[in-house]
């Protein structure tokens, strides 16, 4: 499948190499860390979300199996959408047949992620192995969306879900709709702190051939073996783990490769959801119908499915404004 956006991942994003006089170090999470490895021809980014993944998690209470799900998605959307110049979003969506009908992530511009999961707890409760990926989302795809400025028309890329991993399934989009050779490791876990109590920290590494080299020549280089390996072994907790720094765990994985750090961007928790978009939908039901999505005090409520929040109509109020 060829992608119909212009090589979005490969769009370079040209941030000045740090000077390591000045280089700030990333934060212990929720943060992107670009680097090289040039000796390697590689590069890669470091995604780590701690108070990002327990916030957008916090809205839609799925079972701890689905939501590793979608904490996953929510790095994934971060390692992909923080590596284009975009004005815009970037989605990611898995859609199967399984339990968890569907779990989508959105980055924003600027670095704003949210993320919810829709969730068959009937058929969930009857799996056997709830925290198998396959049996969770079944046969279906992954969907990576990309809108490159508000309200464009958006560009669609689709791939088979592996039934590995979300991972898997993203490596795949890169093989088939970039032919580059990408590796990707996504960690979540639901976490408790002192002081602070349960949350979803969630993170995830990328290393991806640079465009121009072709696959077998990437693939069957010593490089990409040995890095293969190295991220073979690296471990969830080491990835989760905000004691541990960004740059300490690079360069404990990519010493040999002469690895080069650009400088870390925040990512925090946006949802773009607005009374002022919720309306005109409303004002679009003819008036005679509007009653029955009411309650029974004449008030209509909707709940954003990202964010949680709750947003109120008075039917009166809707009324009152004539629908475009
Ligand atoms: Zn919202």
């Amino acid at each position: 499948m060829n992608d119909p956006v212009n090589d979005p991942v490969n769009e370079p994003v040209n941030e000045p190499v740090n000077d390591p006089g000045e280089y700030t170090p990333a934060p212990p999470a929720d943060f992107v860390l670009p680097f090289d490895l040039p000796k390697a021809d590689l590069r890669g980014r470091l995604v780590r979300l701690d108070a990002v993944s327990t916030r957008a998690l916090s809205a839609h209470p799925l079972p701890e199996d689905a939501q590793r799900v979608l904490a996953e998605a929510l790095v994934l959307a971060g390692l992909l959408g923080s590596a284009l110049k975009l004005e815009g979003r970037l989605s990611v969506q898995t859609k199967g047949d399984g339990p968890l009908t569907m779990a989508v992530a959105d980055y924003f511009a600027g670095g704003g992620l949210r993320g919810y999961g829709r969730l068959d707890e009937e058929r969930f409760n009857a799996l056997e192995k709830k925290n198998d990926f396959s049996a969770l989302v079944g046969n279906g795809a992954l969907a990576i969306t990309i809108e490159p400025t508000p309200g464009a028309p958006a560009y669609q890329g689709l791939v088979s879900l592996s039934p590995k991993s979300l991972s898997a399934s993203a490596e795949t989009y890169f093989m088939q709709s970039e032919q580059l050779p990408t590796i990707i490791t996504l960690a979540a876990g639901f976490i408790y702190q002192s002081g602070v109590g349960y949350g979803w920290r969630a993170a995830g590494l990328m290393v991806q051939a640079v465009p121009g080299k072709t696959e077998d020549s990437v693939r069957h280089g010593d490089n990409w073996q040995r890095i293969s390996m190295f991220l073979e072994t690296l471990t969830a907790l080491e990835l989760l783990d905000t004691s541990l720094s960004a740059e300490s765990l690079l360069w404990r994985l990519f010493h040999e490769d002469e690895i080069r750090v650009h400088p870390a961007k925040e990512l925090h928790f946006q949802c773009t959801c607005s009374a002022d978009k919720v309306l005109p939908v409303l004002q679009s039901y003819p008036v005679e119908e509007r009653p029955s999505l009411a309650d029974e005090d004449g008030v209509i409520r909707t709940r954003c499915e990202f964010c949680g929040t709750e947003y109120k109509f008075p039917l009166s109020e809707i009324d009152s404004q004539p629908a475009d």
